[in-house]
Parts: C-alpha cells; sequence; structure tokens
C-alpha cells in the first residue's frame, strides 16, 4: 500500500521534453498520413528507470490494482508512454464502492458549513498545485500552454461554487398546505455516486461530478477516462490530506471494464457520465436493471448561425479560435457553421485565412496554437471523417490532413458547402474541423440548426435583438450564446436536450440533480 503516487509533472515533463527533442514543428505536409513513430512504448515495461507507476486512491489510501494489471499512458504530443496506471476492474470497483458507502453515513451528517470548509480547502489545495496539474494535464492530453489557463480557473472556481452551494440549498416555504398538518421539503443526498469522466478536460470534468456530489452530502468512486488519468490521481493526493477517507475515491481502468462494474454495482445509487452518446446509452442499459438515477453530459454538435447582419470580423475572429480550442475536442466547440446568403463568402474566405495562420506544434511552446488529438486511434478518426467529407463534395479550403511528425496531430481544418444530411453535418467530429453551409432564409436556418440528433449548444450572431430572441426561444439546445460561443461561468448551467443527455453541470440546478427531495409531513 502506497500513501502517495509516485510521480511528478516535473519528472513526466522532462522526459517528454528529451524525447519531443528533433521533432519538427509547425504543420507537415499535406496527405501526410503517417503519424511516425511511437516513442517509448515499451519502455516502461523495460524497466526504463524513469518509469512512473500511479495507483488507485480507495478509503483513502492508494493501492495497486487487485489484480495487478497496469495500463500505459501516453503523451499524444509525442506518442511516448509517459506512465502506467492501475488497470482497475470487478474487485477495485467492489472495494472503492464499499469504501465510499462506508463513508457515505457520517459524510451525509456533516453541515454544510463543515462541507463548505473542506471543498474550500481542497479548492485551495488545487489552486496552489495549479503549475503541477496543468504540466500534467499539458503532457497527457497536450493542451497547448497557451490556452490552459482557463480551465483549470475554472476548476477552482467550480470547486468554490459549490462548496458556498452547499449552505444555500433551496425548496418551498414549511407551512399548512392541509389544515392541521405542517409540510416541508429536505434535500438529502442520493449515497454512492459513480463519476465517469472523458479525456477532453480530464480534471475539470471530474469536478463537475466531484462538486456538486460531495456538496450535496453524497460520496463518490470517480472513473476518469483510461486515456487521461493523470491530474484525477493527483486530485486524489491532495484531497487525501483534506476530505476524510472513503469520500472520493478513484478508480482508474477501462469503461468495459471497471467502468460497467462500477455501474452495475447494487451498492451505487447514482452515475454520472460525461462521455459519448453511445456510452450514454449503454449505461442507461446497465442502469436501468436498479434504476439508478443517471446524469448524462454527452455529445453536441454545435450550430454557429452567423446572419447578415452580423458583425463577421468579430464572428470569424472569434470562431477561429474557439472552433480550434483544444483541438476542437469540445463538446459545445463551434463546428457548424450557417452562414447568410450575403455574408456566406467572406465567412468561408475569413476562416479560411485566419485558419491557416494557426500554429499546430509542442504544446509547451507557448507559440502553439492548436496541440494534438488525444489518440493515435482518434486521430485517424477525425482524419478518416475529413476525408470522406471531401469524397461527399464538400470543398476543403484549408487543411485535412494529418500532420507528418511524432504525435497525433491533424491540420486544422475548414471544409466549405456540404450537404445538410452528410456526416461532416450531422455527426460529432470532435476535432479541429469546421463545416460551413449557406442558409436562404431565418426559416431555413433554424431548421437546419435543429435538423440534428444533438441539443448542447449553439450561437447566434446578429446585431438584430428581436430576431436574437426568437432564436433563443427556437433553437433547441441546451446553451444559446448570442454573438459570443464557448464561455461558461459557474453560476449557469451547462447540459444537454435530446441525444446529448441530460442533468445539468455547474449552477445551483446541478447540487439539485445530486439530492434526493424529500416531503416530510406532520399532524398536528
Ligand atoms: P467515451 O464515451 O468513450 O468515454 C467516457 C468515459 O466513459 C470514459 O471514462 C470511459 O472509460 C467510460 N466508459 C466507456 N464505456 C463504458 C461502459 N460501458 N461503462 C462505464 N463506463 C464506460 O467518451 P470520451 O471519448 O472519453 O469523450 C469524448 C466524448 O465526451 C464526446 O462525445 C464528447 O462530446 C463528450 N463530452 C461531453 C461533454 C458534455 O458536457 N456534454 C463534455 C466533454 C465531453
Amino acid at each position: 500500500m502506497l500513501r502517495r503516487p509516485v510521480f511528478s509533472a516535473e519528472q513526466l515533463w522532462r522526459r517528454a521534453r528529451r524525447e519531443a527533442g528533433g521533432a519538427r514543428e509547425g504543420r507537415g505536409g499535406r496527405g501526410a498520413l503517417g503519424a511516425g513513430p511511437r516513442r517509448g512504448a515499451g519502455g516502461l515495461k523495460g524497466g526504463v528507470s524513469t518509469a512512473v507507476q500511479t495507483p488507485n486512491f480507495i478509503g483513502g489510501a492508494f493501492v495497486a490494482a487487485a489484480s495487478g494489471a497496469t495500463d500505459e499512458v501516453v503523451n499524444p504530443a509525442t506518442g511516448e508512454v509517459i506512465a502506467e496506471v492501475a488497470s482497475g476492474d470487478a474487485a477495485d470497483a467492489d472495494a472503492a464502492v464499499r469504501a465510499a458507502s462506508d463513508a457515505f453515513d457520517s459524510w451525509r451528517r456533516t453541515t454544510p458549513r463543515q462541507r463548505f470548509e473542506m471543498i474550500t480547502a481542497l479548492a485551495d489545495a488545487i489552486e496552489a498545485d495549479l503549475p503541477e496539474l496543468k504540466r500534467l494535464e499539458s503532457l497527457n492530453v497536450g493542451k497547448p500552454v497557451s490556452i490552459i489557463d482557463f480551465e483549470f480557473d475554472l476548476t477552482v472556481d467550480n470547486f468554490r461554487f459549490f462548496a458556498a452551494a452547499a449552505r444555500f440549498q433551496e425548496g418551498r416555504a414549511a407551512g399548512e398546505y392541509l389544515e392541521d398538518h405542517t409540510s416541508f421539503v429536505r434535500r438529502d443526498p442520493i449515497g454512492v455516486v459513480v463519476g465517469i469522466a472523458p479525456w477532453n478536460y480530464p480534471l475539470n470534468m471530474a469536478t463537475w461530478k466531484i462538486g456538486p456530489a460531495l456538496a450535496a452530502g453524497n460520496t463518490m468512486v470517480l472513473k476518469p477516462s483510461e486515456l487521461t488519468p493523470l491530474t484525477a490521481l493527483r486530485l486524489a493526493e491532495l484531497a487525501a490530506d483534506i476530505l476524510p477517507p472513503g469520500v472520493l475515491n478513484v478508480v482508474s481502468g477501462r469503461g468495459a471494464t471497471v467502468g460497467a462494474a462500477l455501474v452495475e454495482h447494487p451498492r451505487v445509487d447514482m452515475i454520472s457520465l460525461t462521455g459519448g452518446v453511445a456510452t450514454g446509452k449503454r449505461i442507461a442499459q446497465l442502469a436501468s436493471a436498479s434504476l439508478k438515477r443517471l446524469h448524462l453530459e454527452l455529445g453536441g454538435k454545435a450550430p454557429v448561425v452567423i446572419f447578415d447582419d452580423a458583425d463577421v470580423e468579430l464572428a470569424v475572429s472569434t470562431l477561429a479560435e474557439m472552433s480550434y480550442y483544444n483541438s476542437g475536442q469540445d463538446c459545445t466547440a463551434p463546428c457548424r457553421f450557417l452562414a447568410g446568403p450575403a455574408v456566406y463568402d467572406d465567412v468561408v474566405a475569413g476562416m479560411t485565412e485566419a485558419v491557416s495562420a494557426l500554429r499546430i506544434g509542442d504544446p509547451f511552446d507557448p507559440e502553439t496554437n492548436v496541440g494534438p488529438i488525444v489518440s493515435e486511434a482518434h486521430q485517424h478518426r477525425v482524419a478518416a471523417m475529413i476525408a470522406r467529407a471531401a469524397e461527399a463534395g464538400a470543398e476543403i479550403t484549408t487543411g485535412g490532413a494529418m500532420v507528418d511528425r511524432p504525435g497525433f496531430f491533424v491540420e486544422p481544418t475548414v471544409i466549405a458547402n456540404p450537404a445538410q444530411n452528410s456526416e461532416i453535418v450531422q455527426r460529432e467530429v470532435f476535432g479541429p474541423s469546421v463545416s460551413i453551409q449557406r442558409f436562404a432564409d431565418e426559416a431555413q436556418a433554424v431548421a437546419w440548426a435543429n435538423d440534428c440528433d444533438y441539443g448542447l449548444a449553439s450561437s447566434i450572431w446578429t446585431s438584430d435583438v428581436g430576431r436574437a430572441m426568437r432564436l433563443s426561444r427556437d433553437l433547441h439546445f441546451g446553451t444559446v450564446w448570442v454573438n459570443d460561443h464557448i464561455p461558461i461561468v459557474s453560476e449557469m448551467p451547462h447540459g444537454g436536450f435530446k441525444e446529448s443527455g441530460y442533468g445539468k453541470d455547474m449552477s445551483i440546478y446541478a447540487l439539485e440533480h445530486y439530492t434526493e427531495l424529500k416531503h416530510v409531513m406532520i399532524r398536528h
């Protein structure tokens, strides 16, 4: 049993820099499909001295997987293996759920003030550890240092928001709604919550689960993505000194093994997933056997409706940045542009020029705008979708290819004039690619924007307040931005309609979703 993980970001970072030495910067040749050699693969198993191993965090202690199995964690900017992480299975899931279940009875009895103080202390510890956490995330996800501050600032603020929100739970006033009876409501915690996180914002997505779950008095087992577990394990290290044992547990491993075992565990009361639609449907099936509460934050395909009266310069300068933020691996990414007939040509030309100038490369170079795709498999998936869009008749005005350098890079891409029913318009790419269509009038813009299985986020670009109001009503998406796209704040809800899932993240609405509403009625 280990008290602490034995890795440090410094160690991983130095090694990554060494391995990356000599890698070519900037864009590679068009059509270069080779991802380059996979560096370091097998190095850890071969006993390289820089080997780093990260165990699970269960009941306040760091423990290896019961089976002893591990998963390799890869730096997507270089292709090298940077860590070996415990690969949990049903035995680890069971141990973690039992620890969380045992801790629940005392954690649910803590006062809001006590939870506020502990969650605030965790926020402070994260803030003090930001350089380490950011470097780990850049190494593990390939996030450029030029863009990483926002999500970590949000993570600290999210924890502080939920710490405070623990003290402000809402409900109707107590009263005699029936003669000689007094009624009031309680908001009780649900029990053991399993949080299952994706790889695109590993720590921030974990925060959106841990914050409301713990603030409401639940205990948690967090399963980070098998691709990006390092910051969640670092968070466990910070939490070990602050939270009582078992209140937060972190078990890494694959979805189909440890993830499914957590979902099916009889002592789990709620599942909170951020991930793909197919995963959401699978988890909903598994959870239906015992009717566990679900919170599903799934994929997106955000329409960006740019009217002829919009400030096109503002739109292009904002969207050329936001569409490629985090390599487009963002569920709310502005990716499906619908431009009015008079501005379509300007939008295509403006985006093509601005996107061509984006700098792709080493995440640790402060000049880099766009880093790699998270994995080799995803890199190929993104490139194949772009290639199929071109085969189907759309025009690629910039980008379109994988980059000929180590790691998993795809050029920032603009695709003009795809058909409304084409794959590139209808399906989530989750990569650095946008499509641009020309609409005829407002009615067609709304119809096309809503003609999609997803319903997570959208934006309207116009100078007409009435039109902004009409579309805010008519767009069927969980967020509608007007003349912007991407900003989020702790106080406001984030969540989907349709196949983007249900349940809200952030805001007081998230806290409510992690509670049971109970009516108490007293006969006088
Ligand atoms: P994914 O669905 O492949 O994996 C998400 C998590 O689910 C991982 O931890 C994975 O191990 C786990 N998982 C997979 N199968 C499972 C199973 N059968 N049982 C239990 N757990 C299982 O998604 P991803 O590739 O990690 O992330 C990308 C997806 O996440 C995209 O579709 C993106 O749109 C979505 N996403 C949504 C939001 C949002 O707020 N709506 C935010 C970020 C990402």
